[in-house]
């Protein structure tokens, strides 16, 4: 599909880091505008839509793009990002053609297009030579993920991605959500018996939203639930942020890991608040802080 090179999503990050060499990009935010620009895309206006993002071609032969006034900043960025994507499509050129993207930055699998747009997005808006560097100076924290999705305007899904598949830290990126398992959606509008309507109503829980920790050792993959009493679920629901130790569902068997969480509510394709904490998973029971304190209180001979 790209370049000759064997793995699509490679491709793309290829065709995304030559755009960012192109317009001399070498410290973030990246300029997206500028990006855009050498695209063709000479509109960039911020409107009140259903949709997150619309690329659309100009009879001048120019691009505009529309973004939704009521996503925020760093959604904008990632929306933008992906209509830039659409023209780093092979022969988007040669036939450009209205998109229309209802959300971005979900990864669904079924639209290839709509995939490698969002792989594009990623690419652009978080470099890997960049994002790694700036990795390697910050202690693995989730306050130190704040910052970096300040520093290089994104959304906090989109950096907890990035750190997923780059693993720069020694801990894994999960973004829990609450919602049911595809199974219970397809049962919800079930008629229920008379006596048992609680019953078969399934309940939402959160769930991993996207599988992670790929080759880590410590796998969460999608759609396994940690109850609403645990640590990191309540503590997260009283005080916005948990760090500790907690009980977490891996692929096989519970895991006990230290975690830093934080509930991060967002709106939805439909506007709909969503309940959504993102949380840390460091490979050990305790905190790199915890581990250097003991350390300094072991006896010396
Ligand atoms: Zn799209």
């Amino acid at each position: 599909m790209f370049t000759g090179i064997g793995d699509p999503s490679a491709a793309v990050e290829h065709v995304a880091n030559q755009l960012l060499a192109d317009a001399g990009v070498d410290v973030p935010p990246v300029p997206l505008e500028l990006l855009a620009s050498f695209q063709g895309i000479t509109v960039v206006k911020t409107v009140d839509m259903p949709r997150s993002g619309m690329l659309i071609p100009l009879p001048s032969g120019d691009l505009e793009v529309r973004l939704r006034i009521s996503d925020s900043p760093g959604r904008r960025n990632f929306s933008l990002a992906h209509e830039i994507g659409h023209t780093l499509m092979p022969n988007y050129s040669e036939g450009p053609k209205e998109k229309v993207d209802l959300y971005t930055g979900e990864f669904v699998d079924g639209n290839e297009e709509e995939f490698f747009c969002d792989v594009a997005a990623r690419a652009l808006l978080l470099p890997k030579e960049m994002f790694v560097g700036r990795c390697s100076e910050l202690e693995p924290s989730i306050d130190n993920m704040l910052a970096l999705a300040e520093e290089f305007a994104c959304s906090l899904e989109a950096t907890a991605l990035r750190l997923d598949q780059l693993q720069p830290w020694p801990c894994v990126a999960v973004v829990w959500e609450m919602q049911l398992k595809p199974a219970q959606v397809k049962t919800r509008h079930n008629v229920a018996l008379p006596g048992l309507e609680d019953m078969s109503v399934p309940q939402e829980e959160y769930r991993v939203k996207y599988h992670a920790g790929e080759d880590s050792g410590l796998f969460f993959p999608r759609f396994k639930h940690v109850d609403r009493s645990n640590d990191m679920i309540a503590g997260c629901l009283a005080e916005t942020f948990f760090r500790g130790k907690c009980v977490l569902p891996g692929a096989k068997k519970d895991v006990v890991r230290y975690v830093e969480a934080v509930a991060v509510p967002y709106r939805d394709e439909h506007l709909t608040q969503r309940n959504r904490i993102i949380s840390l998973v460091y490979q050990t029971e305790e905190s790199a802080c915890e581990s250097a304190e003991r350390a300094e209180r072991l006896p010396v001979d």
